[in-house]
């Protein structure tokens, strides 16, 4: 083996990065890390304005219930008692998330859970007997017209681009309902925000680690490549290959954010705006993830984009063309030749929409194989 300067260059400074960068630490290795960004943390970075943690690439809560996650997480910093609890609104009026008991009684007065069921039932009825081939023929038979119109329709154009009759049925497998009063968006046992934000996170996990940041690998990958025994690549797998073999397709966000001369706007860190000619989705108020009480606000409104080298790919959009076309980007990726360099993972080398918990996880079972 030849002298090389490092162990492992790992480009992405990323959640996925910096997890391996701490573990391969620790292990003994000498590691630089690299991101093209001018800041780490990669998507879960903040911005702090106004004192407050702004999510600049969005919201960003974490729940898991990964214990082994959990508590790795656990071991760099404290987490709030913030619980997701979005609300959406809809020419406005108000509804809870996800469909529980507070929803169904503001969408038809309903107090208990058997009339709930009983409004339900009675919705869907005109539509049992089809068999869904869209989104909209999918929503309305598993949860009838009122539902459908006010709170998925106009959100879910929004999000694809398109209208609810192009967008494929399989988009919603299942509408969860809820039949309690709780407001608790996710099921996980563990949830919450980083006390400090989530750069508290990404610093306790790169510290004392070489860092560049601003620095394209692609600019000079000969170069970087030299430096270091083997390679961690966090970015897009088609663009490593040079896109030989096409493009993998995202869907983008576009964001615009505001400091408002108030102290609370909206009450609540997520409200989803369901009606299709509000040209944005949700509206994120930042302070409300660390219960905040500066004497101004952030907010940012979010608006669902095209995918272009101009914006950044946020959701792959794992359909049979694009999965196919990453099944033979992985080939590639296991050739020997590559295999013997190269190691590949994160949300946009594996182009898999990974929660942060899901991430780590993969970023230690990857330290497991790779640091024996
Ligand atoms: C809008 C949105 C909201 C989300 N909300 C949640 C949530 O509420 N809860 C949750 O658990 N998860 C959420 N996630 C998922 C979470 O963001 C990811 O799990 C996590 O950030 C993935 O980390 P990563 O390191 O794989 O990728 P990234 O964070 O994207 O890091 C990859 C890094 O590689 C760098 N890079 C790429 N190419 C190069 C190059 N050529 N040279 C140098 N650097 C390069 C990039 O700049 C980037 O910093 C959300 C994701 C999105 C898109």
């Amino acid at each position: 083996m030849d002298n090389k300067k490092y162990d492992y260059l790992i480009v992405g400074a990323g959640l996925f990065g910096a997890v391996f960068a701490h573990e391969a630490t620790k292990a003994g290795h000498k590691v630089l890390v690299i991101d093209k960004r001018h800041h780490t943390g990669g998507n879960i970075y903040c911005e702090n304005i106004e004192g407050i943690n702004v999510h600049k690439y969005g919201a960003h809560i974490f729940h898991t219930s990964n214990k082994e996650v959990w508590d790795y997480v656990n071991q760099f910093v404290d987490f709030n008692h913030y619980v997701n609890s979005p609300v959406a609104r809809y020419r406005g009026k108000l509804y809870n998330l996800p469909f529980n008991m507070n929803t169904f009684y503001q969408l038809w007065g309903v107090t208990t859970p058997s009339e709930a069921q009983a409004k339900i039932e009675e919705q869907r009825a005109p539509y049992k007997d089809i068999e869904p081939k869209n989104l909209e023929e999918q929503a309305l038979f598993l949860g009838g017209k009122d539902l459908y119109e006010t709170l998925i329709k106009g959100y879910t154009e929004k999000q694809w681009g398109r209208p609810a009759t192009q967008i494929p049925s399989f988009i919603i497998k299942r509408l969860p309902f809820r039949f309690t009063f709780d407001n608790n968006y996710f099921n996980d046992l563990y949830q919450g925000i980083p006390i400090g934000g989530y750069n508290a996170l990404t610093d306790a996990l790169l510290e004392g680690i070489e860092v560049q940041t601003g620095v394209n690998y692609f600019e000079d990958k000969d170069i970087y490549d030299a430096l270091a025994q083997r390679v961690l690549y966090t970015g897009k797998i088609d663009e490593f290959f040079e896109f030989q073999l096409g493009k993998l397709e995202y869907r983008s966000l576009h964001f615009e954010t505001e400091v408002l001369d108030e102290e609370n706007y909206q009450g609540n860190a997520v409200v989803n705006y369901t009606e299709r000619d509000v040209p944005y989705t949700r509206i994120l108020e930042h302070k409300h993830f660390e219960f905040g009480t500066q004497e101004k606000t952030v907010v940012t409104k979010e608006y669902p984009h095209e995918f272009s080298k101009d914006n950044e790919p946020y959701y792959p959009i794992n359909d049979d063309v694009n999965n196919s076309l990453l099944a033979q980007y992985k080939e590639l990726a296991n050739k020997p030749e590559n295999k013997e360099k190269y190691l590949f993972g994160g949300r946009l080398a594996d182009y898999k929409y990974y929660d942060m918990d899901d991430t780590i996880e993969a970023a230690l079972t990857l330290c497991k194989q790779e640091l024996k």
